[in-house]
């Protein structure tokens, strides 16, 4: 059988997303037991090779992998070959020789899970690649959006929800894999960002403006982004400072960010996300915990269970069903 990838919510397709939603249902359930654990798996080796720094994403997909019985390896630059100057591909194909099914890659280079593709027979899910895409970041995001608006259920739409993703869009995967899943789940999404942070070529679909407070009242989903400072280091401006992209923190915040007035201005309904990590007091200046409508440890919470959905997905074999497998609790 060919090995299936997610790569990105494109190319995944609008029935992949729908499909990964609708399991995931069933995994929240299996979270739930008092042993959230079932045999799903049992056999699997799922590696994590996370190249660039991580929290959330690879301690959730360790958990998934575990939860669903698979064998887990976690590659850790820090203390492997790659420090000797071992290639990308050396390192793929050492370790796909000992045996992996899934490759849960993160790596600061745009592409490098396409290119994976070719050097191994396993799966290959890409858990954040450069600036590029971030596909379980956006659908662990409409899972918790569907949640919230309670529009569970087969074939879920967005349609008539307002989505804003707001901030430091131009180095941001998350609102690249979120624009497509929002757009794919029907939301109207609009971009708000000062020009320089944006990128050069605009998504189709979306409105875009530079005027926060022009659009806060209406907006159902607030999602906030991270000023991504290491990659606007990357891109030449000195380590830590913004470079020319906005005259100065303040001067942004003051203009992008949630700050108390507007989070007073938003609809009592509104919803507010943050992929995390949060830059308190520039992107957001208000604590969430005192927002009703923040969903942001609810994102996290929910990360577990789509990532077991994915790895369900692309893993199991088709003659596994979720009946036969999810319903009967590991023993292990
Ligand atoms: N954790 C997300 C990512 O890896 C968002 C962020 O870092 O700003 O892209």
């Amino acid at each position: 059988m060919t090995a299936r990838h997610l790569l990105s919510i494109a190319e995944f397709g609008a029935a992949g997303v729908q499909r990964v939603l609708d399991l995931t249902d069933h995994m929240v359930a299996v979270n739930q037991r008092p042993n959230p654990k079932v045999p799903a798996l049992r056999g699997r080796t799922v590696c994590n090779l996370f190249f660039e720094d991580s929290t959330r994403t690879r301690l959730s997909f360790e958990t998934a992998a575990k939860r669903l019985s698979a064998d887990v390896m976690t590659f850790s630059v820090g203390s492997s070959s790659v420090n000797k100057g071992e290639s990308l591909r050396d390192t793929i194909e050492t370790v796909a020789a000992m045996g992996v099914d899934a490759f849960v890659i993160r790596h600061r280079s745009s592409g490098a899970p396409w290119q994976v593709t070719r050097w191994t027979e396993a799966s290959i899910i890409n858990g954040g690649d450069g600036w590029h895409a971030h596909p379980t970041q956006a659908l662990l995001d409409a899972y918790t959006v569907r949640g919230a608006l309670g529009r569970g259920g087969a074939g879920t739409t967005f349609d008539g929800v307002r989505v804003a993703i707001v901030g430091d869009i131009k180095h941001s995967r998350v609102a690249r894999s979120n624009v497509e899943v929002f757009c794919a789940l029907g939301a109207d999404v609009t971009l708000v960002a000062p020009r320089t942070l944006l990128p050069p070529e605009l998504p189709t679909g979306v409105e875009v403006t530079s005027d926060l407070d022009a659009v806060i009242d209406e907006i159902d989903v607030l999602y906030l982004l991270r000023m991504q400072n290491e990659r606007i280091s990357d891109a030449g401006a000195p380590k830590g400072a913004m470079g020319t992209l906005v005259p100065t923190i303040r001067e942004y915040s003051a203009r992008f960010a949630l700050t108390p007035e507007r989070a007073r201005r938003l609809g009592e309904h509104a919803l507010v996300m943050h992929p995390g990590p949060m830059n308190r007091g520039v992107e957001i200046q208000v604590d969430p915990a005192e927002l009703p409508g923040a969903l942001i440890t609810r994102q996290v919470a929910n990360g577990v269970a789509v990532r077991m959905a994915v790895l369900f997905d692309l893993l199991a074999g088709p003659t596994t069903t979720m009946t036969g497998l999810v319903s009967e609790e590991a023993t292990a």
